[in-house]
């Protein structure tokens, strides 16, 4: 290890997959956005296939492409298509867009026809999270032009929305949500819409709320092996980053001795600070000077002062540190190191945003 390293269990994710696949009958979506929550778009692709994942769910157009140009045939869902964009792509690449407005459909009907393949589509309806999907005063009017269009030109493959709450259980707007998205589906058949698939779970909903999985679930961050919810989770997950970094400087100094910018850290005997090679440029969150713990030389310790964009210091005063010892920042909490749960609450932010932060100096390595 040179540098800071991303150490990737692919073998995790296989296991989350195949767990949330056997907790529900329902089928499973490995979302993949994000570069794969920053573990890897295509390893991590791949290995939530060979788990049971039979579709990948995708945020922008461009990541659903990036599956199709890897070699990846499995059907695939990109939910965010952007005016502009040329959709046309997709339709060749026999991708799924969600449509959630009629100048989606319009797009895609066009693309449809200069590409002579049907556009395969999932019309999204608003329950309650106010992101995307048709309002429910909207539903009734692009079923109806989606029903009117379907056939050579158009595939509607599924019938989908989104939870706001399902990461706080029992929360009232979860059930509403459900409720709303029954509705809709009844409006949608009685336009003559019945889709192969309806879903609505993402990772929390799928672990918690049975009446949501419908005909396919959506976990995103937890095929990472992170959990989503308060409590335990039904299933056992297993985190797939561990994320390290190499002391780079080893160095004696009084007690006395303040540290990094601000010195918001003071030494309070004769100690030895390590430096290490991680900053905020890589993913460490600036809030976890002073605040967050990391694992070194079979300790926790906490970062002392503040974290710079490419280094932070730690205060070893019990141990003999030398250039080159590896730091933990988080793993799967089993050699001692802070789990990314931990990390992100004492930073004040959720493992999604972590993941999706480290930095393009930390380089992935596959296990
Ligand atoms: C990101 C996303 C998911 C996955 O969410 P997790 O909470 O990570 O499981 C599912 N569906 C949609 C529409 C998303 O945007």
């Amino acid at each position: 290890m040179v540098g800071c390293e991303a150490e990737i269990d692919l073998a995790a994710i296989g296991h989350n997959v195949s767990a949330l696949r056997r907790l529900r009958a329902a089928e499973v979506m490995a979302v993949v956005k994000a570069d794969g929550y920053g573990h890897g778009l295509v390893p991590v692709a791949r290995a939530a296939l060979a788990g049971g994942a039979t579709w990948l769910g995708t945020a922008y157009l461009p990541e659903a492409l990036a599956l199709r140009a890897a070699g990846i045939t499995a059907p695939v869902l990109c939910w965010l298509p952007r005016p502009g964009e040329d959709l046309a792509p997709a339709v060749r690449a026999g991708v799924d867009v969600s449509v959630s407005d009629r100048w989606v459909l319009d797009e895609l009907l066009a693309a449809a026809r200069r590409t002579g393949r049907a556009a395969r589509v999932h019309l999204k309806v608003d329950t309650g999270c106010a992101r995307a999907g048709a309002t429910p005063a909207r539903w009734p009017e692009l079923v109806l032009a989606a029903g009117k269009s379907a056939g050579d030109e158009l595939d509607v493959v599924g019938v989908w929305s989104h939870l706001a709450n399902a990461d706080q259980p029992g929360h009232p707007s979860t059930d509403r949500q459900v409720a709303l998205f029954a509705e809709a589906l009844e409006v949608a058949a009685a336009h003559g819409i019945t889709p192969r698939l309806r879903h609505l779970a993402n990772s929390a909903a799928a672990l918690s709320v049975p009446a949501a999985a419908y005909d396919l679930v959506r976990p995103g961050i937890a095929i990472y092996g992170v959990n989503p919810l308060p409590g335990p989770s039904p299933v056992d997950l297993v985190p797939a980053m561990t994320l390290r970094a190499p002391v780079m400087l080893a160095r004696q100094v009084a007690a006395g001795t303040p540290v990094s910018y601000g010195h918001e850290y003071v030494t309070t005997r004769e100690t030895t600070l390590a430096l290490v090679a991680a900053g905020y440029a890589d993913g460490v969150p600036r809030a976890a000077g002073n605040r967050a713990e990391v694992l070194l030389a079979g300790r926790r310790r906490r970062i002392s002062g503040r974290v710079c964009m490419d280094q932070f210091v730690l205060d070893v005063p019990d141990a003999p540190v030398l250039a080159g010892d590896p730091v933990v920042l988080f793993g799967p909490g089993t050699g001692g190191e802070p789990t990314l749960v931990e990390l992100a609450e004492a930073v004040g932010t959720i493992p999604n945003e972590l993941l999706t932060r480290l930095g393009p100096r930390v380089r992935r390595v596959y296990r």
